[in-house]
Formats: C-alpha cells, structure tokens, sequence
C-alpha cells in the first residue's frame, strides 16, 4: 500500500516534472519561435494564457516551419495532457512520433507518451515506448532534454519495481542537472525508492531532509508534500503515530496551500490510520470519512483503499457487522483492483523482458549469421587468393619449365653443333662425315646416281706449324677449309678426317666432275695464300685422292680406302697433285 500510494504520488511529480522541465532555455530565432517559447513556458505557470498563445499560434499555423509547426503540436498535446484532454493528446504524441524527425523533439513526444500511458496504466504501451527510449538515451547530448528523459526512465524503472536502476538514473539525473527543480525531482525520487525498498529510517532520513529542503527551494511544494506525506507513513509503520499525527498537522497547511487533491486526501487517510494505531476509532472514523467524502467518483487509488480499510476495522472494532460488511466489500474491491493493476504491471514487464531477449536473441542470431557470412566472405577472399597464387606459381612453374625446356634445347642444340662440326674449321666432325655419307652413298645406290669421294691432306703441314706456330697453323687449316667449302655445292658433303686432312663426297657426280672439282680445289690453293704474321704470308697445296663409286661401289669403306691410297700416291708422286684411285691403279691428274 506504502509502494502504490508513492506511485500515485510519483504520477503527479511526472506531470509537474514534464512541463517544468520543458522550458525552451535556447533564445528564440524570430517573433514566432519567441512566441512558442512563452507558450511552452505558460503551460507549466499560466493555462489560460498559454491557451491564448496557443490559439494564437493555430491561426498562423502557415507561417510556421516544419519544425516549429512540430513543436507547436507538441504544446498542444501537452496542454491537452494538463487540461486533462488525454485522448487527444493521446493522438498527437502518436502522430508526431512518426512524423518528427528532429530527435530531441522526438523523444521529448516519447517521454511525454511513457508519462501518459504510466498514468492511464497502460503498461504494456509505456514499457515498449521506454525501451526505445533508452536506446536514444546515449544519443542525446542537450542536458535539459537528458534529464527529461532520465526522469522518465526513473518512472518506469519504479512501476518495474527495478529499484536499483532507479537509483542510477537518479543519480545519473543528479549528476548531470543544474535546475533546481530537476534536482528536487530526482532527490525525492531518491528518498522514495529507499523507502520502497524499506531501508531503516535513520539511515534514509538525510537523504529524505535533502531532498524535501531542494523541493521546498525549487517552489515545489506538491513535490516536497508528497514525500513528507510517505515520511508520516513511515512514522506509523515504525510505530510512533503520535509523531505522525503531529507531523501530518505540522505540514497540513503547506498541504491546503499547495492545493493538490491527492494530497489532502492523502492527509486525512495518514491521519485516519494513526488514528486507527493509536485506538482512536472516532478520530479515525471522520478522518476516513473526510477522506472518502473528497475522493468519492474516483476509480482505484491506495487512498480509498485504505480509508476503506480504517472503517473495516473501526465498524469491526464497534460490533457493527453491517457497516463491517459494507467496508470490507469496498476495501476487497480496491484491494482487488491494486492487485489486478499490480499484475498488469508485472505482466507487462515480463512481457517486454521477454521481447527485449527475443529482440536481443535475434540480434545475436544475426550477429552469428552476420560472422559466419564474414568468415564464409573471407574464406572466398582467401581462397580466390589462393586460387591466384595458384594459378602464379604454375605461371611460374610453366616459365620454369619453358625456359628449362628452352635450355636444354638450346644445350642439345649446341652439342649437337659441336658433336657435328669441328670447332676449328666449321666444318662436319670425322663422325658425323662418316654417319652422313653411309646415309648418302644408300640413298645413292637406290637411285643408282654415282657418286666421288675426295681426301685432301696438306702437304709439309709440319713445316708450317714448325715455322710459324700452332696458332698459325690453325690460321691456316681455318683458310684451307674456307677456300674448299667455296669450290663445293650445297649437297655436297665436306668434313675433317682429322689432322690436316679433309673429306669431301659428291653426290651425282661421275669420276670426270669429280677429278675437275679436286683440281680446281687444288689450283684454287696453291694460287692462294693467307696472312700469318706480320709481312708473311704462307701459301699451302694439297694432295688429293679420288675414287668413285662406278669403280669401288657404294660401300664407304671401299671408297676411303680407295682414295686414301690415292692421296698416299699422290704424296708419293710429288705432292699438290690429285690422282684418281682405280681398280688395280691410281691415275695422277698433276
Ligand atoms: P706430308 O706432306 O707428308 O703430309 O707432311 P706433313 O708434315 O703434312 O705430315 P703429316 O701429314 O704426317 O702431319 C700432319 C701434321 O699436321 C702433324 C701436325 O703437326 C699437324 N697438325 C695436325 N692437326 C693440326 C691442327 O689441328 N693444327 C695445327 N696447327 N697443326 C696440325
Ligand atoms: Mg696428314
Ligand atoms: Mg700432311
């Protein structure tokens, strides 16, 4: 009953907070800006004139910007608000939170909505607005506009009987306000909350003194009577009625002053259940009836149910079972309509506790969903990377082995070369002569196209290397070779048997063509002569030996053979001369 009567009191101090704190401190922009600043500040001092202003402002409703035209339905809502017009205020604040974009003004609309949804006990309404609302929480910087909102969550936090957020936002209120009012509200809410959570008195009474002195200096008197009215509540439950009764009277004309119903009922149940303490049944009787007599339309509040309370007891106390019955219908029925609204706040709440786990079990379900799709993003990141360099090193691997490939060509080309031609001369080596004219001498003897073999060996070489060097002999063989490889054709076959001494074989060529190729070879050296020193030239000849194949056939033996001997003749002879090798003789040519 302790807890439900300071609620009740709370929903007032929401009310006189709300307007009080919604003074627009900023300097207005122009004349019209100016005016809806008077009217938001005449609605919390001045109904009529803020009624006046308002109006005023109606009719000029077209010179208004978006923004001012907002706020304008804002005033409106909240003087409907006080003017008691719930329904229609009721209706604003729901327009304006779809269409207010400025978010200081939207919240301001959400926390005037909570106030009023709290008061008309729509819980479940208030709980889901004030779940946003404290998600904007952080996004609001303006101190004034904060500490709207921080009161507001204060409210809902006490409906949710979560006192210790309560408390932080208390604090936090206190914490960051200047305004005086705002500093009463949040130490009366303080004070309220340890009471709630029924801390020893001497331990909350510091803070109770604090807070009744701010609201006192803050002119808020309603706020200052409500919690003094809790403290005589308090005073009762300790049991010291006495200082209660005394206390209650003490503060009674501050009450009247005040002028707040809620309070001077409050006044007469406080005194009807001290009364009651102390076994005054009478007193306590007329006190309760006094309470009733002013209360008498009202649907629930704490204060019928507890007047009823006090006439249970004191028609009980007298044996007057009707008057008894009669008391304690009336008393079940506001204790029945506290306990049904008591559930509907807790219903509520655990509703939305329960939206806010689902909303937060979504927001992680997405947040897993969100990571896996990242890794899974990251995985194709990587692997398309991977795949890259994949694809890099099989480039690489791929010139690596072209270029590989390319070498070792290149490496079988060259000594292939270098298997083929002997590197002094240029000219075939004595193995690949040997190879290549087999192949030539078979292809001959199937086309049955003679063919003549030529052996040129230098005559005296020695004398030359003895005389000049090895390197000018070399000068020389290299000569030699040129000057023959000029008197041949292209199919004609040309190698160093070794030494100083040359083969040539001549496809389709008879004896005669044969011996005129080795003269003119012959004549073609003697006639010449290559440079080897300084001033000294050395002129060479050769010997040379024919045979052929209309003599010895196609076997290459034969034919080396055969013209071997006839270069040996041709040596024997005199040397620089060609001799033809024939079957039982050599005919010289020289
Ligand atoms: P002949 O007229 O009887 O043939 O006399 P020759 O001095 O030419 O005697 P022979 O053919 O027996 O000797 C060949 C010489 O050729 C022996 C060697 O000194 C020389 N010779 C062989 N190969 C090379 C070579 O690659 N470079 C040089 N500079 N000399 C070589
Ligand atoms: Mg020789
Ligand atoms: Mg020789």
């Amino acid at each position: 009953m302790e807890r439900n009567r300071c609620i009740a009191l709370a929903c007032l101090a929401v009310m006189l907070l709300t307007s009080g704190l919604s003074r627009a401190d900023e300097p207005p922009e122009n004349t019209l800006g100016k005016r809806l600043a008077q009217a938001e500040l005449a609605i919390a001092n001045d109904h009529p004139r803020a009624e006046a202003l308002l109006q005023q402002l109606h009719r000029e409703q077209g010179l208004l910007d978006p923004q001012q035209r907002h706020l304008l339905d804002f005033l409106t809502a909240r003087e409907a608000d006080l003017g008691g017009q719930s329904s229609r205020a009721h209706r604003i604040y729901t327009r304006l939170l779809s269409q207010v974009h400025s978010r200081p003004l939207l919240v301001r609309t959400r926390a005037a909505l909570i106030a009023m949804d709290l008061r008309e006990r729509k819980y479940l309404e208030a709980y889901t607005q004030a779940n946003t609302l404290i998600s904007e929480l952080p996004d609001i910087t303006d101190t004034r506009i904060r500490t709207e909102v921080l009161y507001t969550m204060i409210r809902v936090s006490v409906a949710q009987h979560q006192y210790d957020e309560a408390m932080r936002y208390a604090d936090e209120m206190l914490a960051s306000t200047s305004s005086a009012q705002a500093i009463c509200k949040a130490r009366a809410y303080r004070s309220q909350i340890r009471i709630y959570r029924n801390e020893p008195t001497p331990a909350i009474r510091g803070d109770y003194e604090q807070a009744v002195r701010s609201c006192m200096h803050a002119g808020l008197i309603g706020n200052a009577n409500a919690l003094r009215l809790d403290w005589a509540s308090r005073m009762i439950d300790d049991g010291h009625p006495d200082r209660a009764i005394a206390f209650v009277h003490e503060i009674a004309p501050d009450i009247q002053r005040a002028g707040f119903q809620i309070h001077v009922t409050s006044l007469h149940v406080t005194l009807a259940m001290a009364y009651l303490k102390k076994g005054q049944f009478a007193r306590a009787r007329a006190e309760a009836l006094t309470a009733l007599k002013d209360n008498g339309t009202s649907s629930y509040n704490w204060t019928l149910q507890s007047a009823y309370d006090v006439l249970y007891r004191v028609a009980e106390h007298d044996g007057n079972d009707a008057a008894a019955l009669d008391a304690y219908k009336n008393y079940v029925a506001q204790a029945n309509a506290a306990s049904d609204d008591a559930k509907a706040q807790a219903l509520a709440f655990q509703m939305i506790k329960q939206k806010v786990l689902e909303k937060k079990l979504r927001l992680e379900e997405l947040g897993k969903q969100n990571r896996i799709l990242q890794l899974r993003q990251s995985l194709d990141r990587k692997s398309a990377e991977n795949a890259r360099l994949y694809i890099l090193m099989l480039l690489i691997v791929l010139t690596f082995l072209g270029f590989w490939a390319y070498r070792t060509k290149h490496s079988q080309i060259r000594f292939r070369r270098m298997a083929r031609h002997d590197s002094l001369t240029g000219v075939f080596t004595r193995a690949h002569f040997m190879e290549q004219a087999e192949r030539i001498l078979e292809r001959l003897n199937k086309a049955g196209s003679p063919a003549c073999l030529l052996i040129l060996d230098m005559d005296h070489f020695k004398r030359v290397n003895d005389r000049y060097g090895h390197i000018c002999g070399d000068v020389v063989l290299k000569h030699v070779a040129r000057l023959c490889q000029k008197e041949l054709r292209s199919s004609d076959l040309y190698g160093r048997l070794g030494g100083e001494e040359f083969g040539i074989l001549m496809p389709s060529c008879t004896a005669n063509q044969g011996a005129e190729i080795g003269e003119r070879i012959r004549h073609t050296m003697a006639g010449s002569s290559v440079h080897v020193c300084e001033n000294e030239s050395v002129t060479v000849t050769a010997s040379i030996g024919l045979a052929c194949t209309d003599d010895c056939g196609y076997t290459l033996r034969s034919l080396l053979v055969r013209a071997d001997a006839a270069q040996y003749e041709a040596k024997r002879n005199g040397r620089n001369r060609l001799v033809i090798g024939q079957t039982g003789s050599a005919t010289s040519m020289a």
